[in-house]
């Protein structure tokens, strides 16, 4: 086979030639009607979780709708709201087991079909992971179990003495940690706008001024409107190459931070407008994420624009907490794809064992105590193991990334953001050590880079608390 790329610039379409190559080298016609197959049980899943209604209180609920209730500051609301979501889920255990064991053949099929081991070395070049190794994940979990369990571990046990309790049950971990009612950063959407402008423009002027062209352009579709699509996301508008942001706001803390996240999006897409390669005018998912998450990061010091001191503190302790918080699943969620595929004949029973393991060794010490049947089937309601498998790591890795940026900028605060908008610039041209080394910080999840972190991180929490409580 001849190769058109032979004369190119080495440097410039390293990045490009890899994933060409790599699509080229891993393309198999049997694997076709596998993939269809694939798509058709995934659409099987969204069905049947689809499909899952509770009634409480009298009135019909989807799954996420319920999620309210594990908010409310009376236990016997979470208590039983938990629990008939917990049950229907329940419902279809063995349905979920029945369907994922068809993904697994199919995937060990494909994976086999392109001269792979087993799925797990084939996803990852399917991936294009080409610069971290499972190795890196396995350090990664260490890592985690080492440095951030015992932090997740605390939070509990104060959660605990707050809440006056015996024990934290699996219903009492999306409350308020001291019982309060919510925060209600703004009123209206026009509020959120130009709060979140006032904050982009001190996080740095530049930016300040991209957000304002945004609004200026209305590509900015904020508001929950009856029959409007769920969720929030950034997209680009190729044609015109500029940035635009849709989500639901209905007044919450969540809110300020879904913005500032999709602002972070934005500003990437803003600083590769002058890229003339569409393929490199997006980097991969673990270096677009320190993006929007850096920029969490960097907008929270600004809170006061929607709160008082305290509140603003009380802000940045959830959003730190947090981020913190979903290390431990992630490491969950990809120890256990790990060891799914490289088990193959698995069953059910084991896999449900392997899964509480999991939970044992990163959780945090919520009592499940009555409830291990839902402790074991706990995996099935996260969608990304049966429909995107080993997409999941990236969020994990992405932060560490934002971690950093934010680490730096308690440091010095104009160098660290000069380095994040010089790493936005690069786009996808380079490989991901180098985007995350633009950006100052290292690809690396091992302890060398999560124990100096979680050490920054324990000590703002604890300045947070004493702040919310003065
Ligand atoms: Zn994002």
């Amino acid at each position: 086979m001849s190769l058109p790329w032979r004369d190119l610039d080495k440097f410039r379409y390293e990045v490009l030639i890899r994933d060409i190559r790599n699509d080229i080298e891993l393309f198999r016609e049997e694997n076709i009607p596998i993939s269809v197959e694939i798509a058709k049980l995934s659409q099987e899943y969204q069905k049947i979780v689809g499909a899952m209604t509770v009634t409480f209180k009298g009135k019909e609920y989807t799954l996420p709708q319920m999620g309210i209730f594990l908010q409310d500051r009376d236990r016997d609301i979470r208590h039983e709201s938990w629990q008939l979501s917990t049950d229907r889920r329940l419902q279809d255990a063995k349905k979920f087991d029945e369907l994922f064991d068809k993904m697994l053949k199919l995937r060990t099929q494909m994976a086999k079909n392109a001269d792979f081991d087993n799925f797990v070395d084939f996803q990852f070049r399917r991936f294009g992971r080409f610069d971290y190794k499972p190795e890196d994940c396995f350090a990664f979990h260490d890592a985690v179990e080492r440095n951030v369990v015992p932090l997740t571990r605390k939070m509990i046990e104060a959660r605990l003495k707050a809440l006056k309790i015996d024990t934290v049950r699996p219903w009492d971990t999306a409350c308020d940690r001291l019982g309060r009612d919510p925060l209600k950063p703004f009123e209206t959407t026009d509020k959120l706008v130009y709060g979140c402008r006032e904050i982009f423009g001190k996080v740095d002027e530049e930016l300040g001024k991209h957000f304002q062209r945004m609004i200026d352009k209305g590509l900015l579709d904020l508001d929950s409107r009856k029959g409007k699509a769920p969720g929030g996301y950034q997209s680009s508008l190729t044609e015109v190459r500029l940035p635009f942001i849709f989500m639901n706001s209905v007044g919450v803390d969540r809110d300020v931070f879904t913005l500032l996240h999709e602002g972070g999006h934005a500003f990437h897409q803003f600083a590769v407008n002058d890229e003339p390669l569409l393929d490199y005018r997006h980097s991969p998912m673990e270096f677009a994420e320190v993006a929007s998450m850096s920029m969490e990061m960097l907008g929270a010091s600004y809170l006061e624009t929607f709160y008082s001191k305290g509140d603003a503190a009380r802000s940045r302790y959830d959003h730190l907490s947090g981020a913190i918080g979903l290390l431990p699943w992630i490491a969950i969620v990809d120890s256990f794809q790990h060891w799914i595929y490289t088990h193959p004949n698995q069953t059910a029973r084991e896999r449900s064992d392997e899964f509480t393991r999991l939970m044992e060794r990163f959780g945090a010490g919520i009592d499940w105590s009555g409830h291990e049947d839902a402790l074991r089937h706990r995996w099935q309601a996260q969608l990304h193991i049966f429909e995107y498998p080993f997409y999941y790591i990236e969020y994990g890795i992405a932060q560490l990334g934002a971690l950093q940026v934010w680490q730096n900028s308690r440091r010095d605060r104009t160098s660290a953001i000069e380095a994040y908008k010089s790493s936005l610039r690069l786009g996808g041209t380079r490989p991901l050590p180098e985007l995350f080394k633009a950006a100052d910080a290292r690809f690396d999840f091992s302890d060398k880079i999560i124990k100096p972190l979680m050490a920054d991180v324990s000590e703002e929490i604890e300045k947070l608390d004493k702040l919310e409580n003065s």
